[in-house]
C-alpha cells in the first residue's frame, strides 16, 4: 500500500451546480481517500442559459438594498439549494440559515456578506452529503477591517484548526476579520481559498476540478481543437494567464508556489482525463519547447525618442517615475539607442493620456513621442526554448509567411517567453500561424 497523502480539492461552480454533479463528486473521493480538505464554490451554470447562484445574490441584495421586489430572486436562490437537498434526500434544512440571511439582507449587511452565501451555503450541504466537518471559511480565512487579506495570520488559523480534524469541507471565495464582517477574494476566489488550504494542511497535491480538462495550448476560439497542456511550471503559467488564458484564479498560484505543492487541474465530467499539472520544475526530458501561446488585444505603445538617450543618467528612472505619478502599470518596455517604448492597455492610455503626455514633456523634454493605438500582444511561453534551437526562426517565418507585419519583439531574459506586438486586426491570424508551425 502506498503511503498516506493529503490532498486538497477544490471543486467549481459547474461542479457542484445540481445533486448529479454533487454525486460526481462524492465518487472522485472515494476513489482516492487522500483527498481530504474539499473546498467548494458556489452552484454554479447547470447549462449555458443557466445563472450562477453568485451572480443571483448581488442581484438579490442590490434589489432589497434599493427597497425593490427582491423575493422572487430570493425565491430561485431558495429553489436550487432545495433541489439538490431533496434529490440528495439530505436530512438538512437550510430554513434557519435563508431566515437570517433575509434579514441581514434588509438590514445592509453589504454585498460580499450576501456573495459569499453562495459557497456557505453549499458548504453546508456538501459536508452533510459526504460526512465531513464542515468549518465556516469566516473562521478561518482572515482579512484587516479594510478587507486587505492577511496571509501569515491565515495560514495560522487554518493550520491550527485543520490539524485535528481528519476531513472537512471549508467553503471557498470569503472569508471575516475580527469584527466577524465578511469579506470576499475577487470573482473566482474560492480557487484562492483552495491554495490557502493546501499551504496550511502542507498538502502533496492541490487538485482543482472544474468543467474543462486543463489548459489548452492556444485559445479553442481562435484554433480549432488546440491540443492540451500535459504539465507547465508556475512561471509558464503565470505568462499565460496574464496574457489571457484562464482556468485558474491568478492569486491561486502564490500559496502552493511558494510551498512547492502542484495544481493538477481536473475535469469533474471527465474525471478520466489527466487534465494540467502545474509544478515547480519540469525534468529536462519531460520539457516541451512551446507550452502555450496566449494573446490580448487594445495595447498602445508610446515611443519617446530623444537624441543621445543612452548616454543620459537618470532617464529610464524618470520615464517610469512618469508613469508611476500616474498610477499607471505598464506592460513592456522595448529600448532602443536613442528610442523607448512603453506599451499599456489602450483604456488606460485613453483614460489618462493628457496627465501622461504633460508629464512625459516635463520630467523627459523628449524631442518627439508617437503613439501608436494599435497593437496586440501575443505570446509563446515555453521554459523548452530555452534548450532548443531554431525556435525564434520558426516564429517569425511563421508571421513573416502569414503576411503579419511585427511591430514589436519582446523575448524575456529568462527566455521563457517571446511577445509580438502585431495590429489588432492580425491578431488571430498571428495566433493561427504560430500554432500551427510551432504546436503541431
Ligand atoms: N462563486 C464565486 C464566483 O462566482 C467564487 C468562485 O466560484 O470561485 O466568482
Amino acid at each position: 500500500m502506498g503511503k498516506e497523502q493529503t490532498i486538497v480539492a477544490k471543486f467549481g461552480g459547474s461542479s457542484l451546480a445540481d445533486a448529479g454533479q454533487f454525486k460526481k463528486v462524492k465518487d472522485i473521493l472515494r476513489r482516492n481517500p487522500d483527498r481530504r480538505y474539499i473546498v467548494p464554490s458556489a452552484p454554479g451554470k447547470r447549462d449555458r442559459s443557466d445563472e450562477k447562484v453568485t451572480d443571483l445574490l448581488y442581484e438579490c441584495y442590490g434589489r432589497a438594498s434599493r427597497k425593490e421586489e427582491y423575493r422572487p430572486v430570493l425565491d430561485k436562490i431558495k429553489a436550487r439549494y432545495q433541489e439538490i437537498i431533496d434529490e440528495l434526500e439530505l436530512s438538512v434544512s437550510l430554513d434557519k440559515e435563508f431566515q437570517m440571511m433575509e434579514q441581514a439582507f434588509i438590514s445592509g449587511a453589504g454585498e460580499k456578506y450576501a456573495a459569499s452565501r453562495g459557497e456557505y451555503l453549499n458548504g453546508i450541504l456538501l459536508a452533510a452529503f459526504l460526512g465531513y466537518e464542515f468549518v465556516d471559511a469566516a473562521e478561518v480565512i482572515r482579512f484587516d477591517r479594510n478587507g486587505n487579506f492577511e496571509d501569515e495570520r491565515t495560514n495560522f488559523f487554518l493550520a491550527d484548526r485543520l490539524v485535528n480534524i481528519e476531513r472537512a469541507v471549508i467553503p471557498g471565495f470569503y472569508g471575516a476579520d475580527d469584527a466577524g464582517n465578511i469579506h470576499t477574494f475577487s470573482r473566482g476566489g474560492s480557487d484562492v481559498t483552495g491554495a490557502l488550504v493546501a499551504r496550511a494542511v502542507c498538502a502533496d497535491l492541490y487538485e482543482n476540478w472544474t468543467d474543462v480538462s486543463g489548459f489548452l495550448l492556444t485559445d479553442p476560439g481562435i484554433v480549432d481543437h488546440p491540443k492540451k497542456i500535459d504539465i507547465m511550471t508556475y512561471s509558464e503559467l503565470r505568462e499565460l494567464s496574464y496574457r489571457g488564458a484562464t482556468v485558474l484564479h491568478e492569486e491561486a498560484v502564490f500559496p502552493v508556489r511558494r510551498e512547492g505543492i502542484s495544481i493538477h487541474i481536473r475535469n469533474t465530467n471527465h474525471p478520466e482525463e489527466k487534465g494540467t499539472l502545474i509544478c515547480s520544475r519540469i525534468d529536462p526530458e519531460d520539457e516541451v519547447p512551446i507550452t502555450g501561446i496566449a494573446g490580448k488585444r487594445n495595447f498602445v505603445a508610446v515611443s519617446i525618442a530623444k537624441n543621445r538617450m543612452n548616454a543620459q543618467v537618470g532617464f529610464c528612472k524618470r520615464l517610469l517615475e512618469a508613469f508611476d505619478e500616474n498610477h499607471i502599470v505598464f506592460e513592456h518596455m522595448p529600448s532602443g539607442i536613442d528610442t523607448i517604448c512603453v506599451i499599456l492597455p489602450r483604456d488606460v492610455y485613453q483614460e489618462k493620456r493628457e496627465a501622461v503626455m504633460a508629464s512625459l514633456e516635463r520630467l523627459l523634454a523628449p524631442d518627439k513621442i508617437s503613439v501608436d493605438e494599435d497593437m496586440a500582444l501575443v505570446t509563446v511561453v515555453g521554459k523548452g526554448m530555452r534548450s532548443v534551437s531554431g525556435i525564434a526562426a520558426k516564429f517569425f517565418t511563421a508571421l513573416g509567411e502569414a503576411g503579419v507585419n511585427i511591430k514589436m519583439i519582446d523575448m524575456g531574459s529568462n527566455e521563457i517567453n517571446c511577445t509580438v506586438g502585431v495590429s489588432n486586426q492580425d491578431f488571430e491570424k498571428a495566433i493561427r500561424a504560430l500554432y500551427d508551425a510551432l504546436a503541431v
